[in-house]
């Protein structure tokens, strides 16, 4: 139970990669804001609030859009209001377009910056503003997970708007974690590689899984459960004299 009685904000809870992070968070004890466009997982199966409920776990799910700031500052308020207080925020929630340069729309790249580094900019700005109020324990007033990529580090084959977007998450966990420091706030990212969460489309595509296959060493891609263990372990009271770290959970892609 190692995030027992802690009260977290997960964005894009409903599917993939955020919901086995939720899924993970509620078996460790904590009391969850699921927070989504709607219930329904991209990959199908069950939603995250009933499994939750069903293991024992105590959550509540919020219909809300990272990119807008009313639903950013709902989705807090809604952990103060439920739980008492809010000790961790994961920004999950991204979305891209698949395309290079030329083919990227004006409109392409405002959706996808308005969600992958707006969204990332707001849940963070919600959650710190709260997070400040509260009483450290061993120092730490709130600890902040953001999910980025390996695409934030490298090229993001044909999806420009994304991993300039991706990049953005990790410059913003960094100066994040540096200008609120001092005010106990711990700030972090983790950097999936690829990972099969059982959504069909592109990202599954016979090109996507053989490029992915050739950069990823470990002898097997990357599954949802990956990313979630390494998320607890920063959202953890375990991690300590960790922030500004972008963790890659990628089985040795950028190492490669
Ligand atoms: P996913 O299966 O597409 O799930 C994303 C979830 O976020 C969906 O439930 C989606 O809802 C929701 N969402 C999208 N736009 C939103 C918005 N504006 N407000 C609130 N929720 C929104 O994604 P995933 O593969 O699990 O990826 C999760 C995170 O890991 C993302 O940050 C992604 O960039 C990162 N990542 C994934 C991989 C990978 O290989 N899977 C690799 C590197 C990084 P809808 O279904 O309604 O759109």
């Amino acid at each position: 139970m190692r995030l027992q009685g802690k009260s977290a904000v997960i964005t894009g809870a409903a599917s993939g990669i955020g919901k086995a992070i939720a899924l993970r968070f509620a078996e460790e004890g904590a009391r969850l804001v699921l927070a989504d466009l709607g219930q329904t997982p991209r990959e199908g199966g069950e939603h995250t609030l009933d499994m939750i409920r069903a293991m024992g776990g105590e959550a509540v799910f919020v219909e809300a859009d990272v990119s807008n700031a009313a639903d950013a500052e709902a989705m807090v308020a809604s952990a103060v209001e439920q739980f008492g207080g809010l000790d961790i925020m994961v920004n999950n929630a991204a979305i891209g377009v698949g395309k290079p340069l030329l083919e990227t729309t004006e409109e392409d790249w405002d959706r996808v910056m308005a969600v992958n580094a707006k969204g990332v900019y707001l849940g963070c700005r919600a959650a710190i503003a709260r997070m400040v109020t509260q009483e450290p324990r061993d120092g730490v007033r709130g600890r902040v997970v953001n999910i980025s990529s390996q695409h934030g580090m490298i090229r993001s084959p044909n999806d420009f708007a994304y991993g300039t977007g991706k990049a953005a998450v990790v410059y913003m966990t960094r100066q994040i974690a540096g200008d609120y420091a001092e005010q106990g706030i711990v700030c972090n990212a983790v950097a999936p590689g690829k990972i099969l969460t059982g959504k069909t489309g592109d990202a599954i595509s016979p090109e996507a899984i053989s490029y992915s296959e050739a950069r990823t060493p470990w002898p097997r891609l990357g599954r949802p459960l990956d990313v979630a263990n390494a998320v607890l372990f920063l959202a953890s009271d375990e991690a300590t004299y960790i922030t500004g770290e972008n963790l890659m959970v990628d089985g040795g892609w950028m190492a490669n």
